[in-house]
């Protein structure tokens, strides 16, 4: 049976010119990075030409790059780090109830070590308020941490806004830009973002490979210990064929941006408009003007979303009932709740999220199996 996978939001394909690229760092060129040899040497040159593209897609500088094992690293290595770098100043930190939890429960293990935790509301369309920040800031406060785009419904957060009340009142801002990076343009000089989490294989590199960019002068604490690597930030060897593959999913994202924004967009408002269309007993959730170009979710009253993707599955259809994370706990999502769906909307409720190998084929394909599945139960 031929897959259709819409659920680019939990992972994405490797594209064809990353694994091309990653290839020979596997075999031939096997050289440690921190080796003086030639080998080695290749090696080094490779992660820092990543680094480079890494840094232009978001218009940082390269020696603002940092490479992690994966968002969640990054998302734990930046909020802890500024976290235990101004406990002498501040133990106040602010952040969203719709974050990803590797921002939750970094801040919850903050809580338990007697840091305080600010959880902003947002609105039925998942945005937060820029007063309520500002109203939210204290004499001690240490650190905003808002998600550029959320995972679930794909609300892109005023990230502008945020970052110049930042500014404003000196508190560093940190962005886990997870599901953003590769969607949107983001230029984190402009956007007056002075730290951001990213992932690879959210855009079309492989898992297990990370990003964090901290803007030069904001002072955070380590969180591994050991060799002298990632200007002694983060130890362990370099995961080169990894970090090649990151560089070149970043150049070909920047590349790409304004097709792939199109070609999203195409795909996501023409499903949209035929869930309206076939009348679909369906509420769109989230925003429709600010979010990220592959994302619909939609509750379906008086449906089963797990029991949904189910009969998806058997049809070939890979997709969503929140995140790839939160599947298999029996809680609706925090995030439509926090949105205001009652219980019983958040359990019907389906993310698709397209990509760049979905077809309007496909996306009829889907249309289709949701009649028959939804006509039939
Ligand atoms: N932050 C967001 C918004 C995410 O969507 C995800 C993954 O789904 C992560 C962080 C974690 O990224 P990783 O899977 O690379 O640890």
């Amino acid at each position: 049976m031929k897959i259709r996978y819409f659920d680019n939001a939990a992972t994405t394909r490797v594209k064809e010119e990353v694994l091309k690229e990653m290839l020979p760092f596997f075999s031939e060129k096997y050289g440690n990075p921190s080796s003086m040899y030639s080998i080695g040497r290749i090696s080094r040159r490779a992660v820092e030409e990543a680094r480079a593209k890494v840094a232009k897609m978001i218009n940082a500088n390269p020696s603002e790059i940092y490479f992690t094992g994966c968002g969640s690293e990054s998302d734990n290595t930046i909020i802890k780090g500024i976290a235990y770098a101004n406990k002498a100043r501040g133990r106040h930190i602010i952040t969203s109830k719709i974050e990803h939890p590797a921002v939750l429960h970094t801040c919850q293990a903050l809580e338990n070590q007697g840091f305080e935790v600010t959880y902003l509301d947002v609105n039925s369309e998942g945005l937060i308020d820029i007063d309520n920040l500002r109203n939210n800031i204290k004499n001690d406060t240490i650190l905003i941490s808002i998600m550029f785009a959320n995972n679930e419904i794909g609300t892109i957060e005023p990230i502008e806004d945020i970052s110049k009340i930042a500014r404003m009142y000196n508190i560093p801002f940190h962005t886990d830009a997870v599901q953003a990076c590769g969607n949107v343009p983001i230029d984190v000089k402009r956007m007056g973002i002075d730290a951001l989490s990213l992932s690879g294989h959210k855009l079309y590199a492989p898992k297990g490979i990370g990003a964090l960019y901290v803007k030069k002068g904001i002072e955070f604490e380590k969180f591994m210990d050991g060799g002298h690597q990632e200007r002694n930030k983060r130890a362990g060897t370099e995961n080169v064929a990894g970090i090649v593959g990151l560089g070149k999913a970043c150049e070909l994202a920047e590349q790409s941006m304004s097709f792939h924004i199109r070609y999203l967009t195409e795909l996501r408002n023409y499903f949209i408009s035929e869930i309206k269309n076939r009348n679909f007993d369906a509420k769109l959730n989230g925003s429709l003007k600010n979010r990220l170009p592959g994302n619909a979710n939609f509750a379906f009253r008086e449906v089963e979303g797990e029991n949904l993707l189910l009969k998806l599955d058997q049809r070939g259809i890979c997709a969503s009932a929140g995140s790839a994370c939160t599947t298999g706990s029996a809680a609706p999502s925090h995030v439509l709740k926090a949105i205001g769906l009652s219980d019983e909307l958040a359990r019907g409720s389906l993310r698709i999220t397209f990509g760049e190998d979905n077809t309007k084929e496909d996306v009829d394909y889907l249309l289709n199996s949701l009649e028959e599945i939804l006509q039939k139960s």
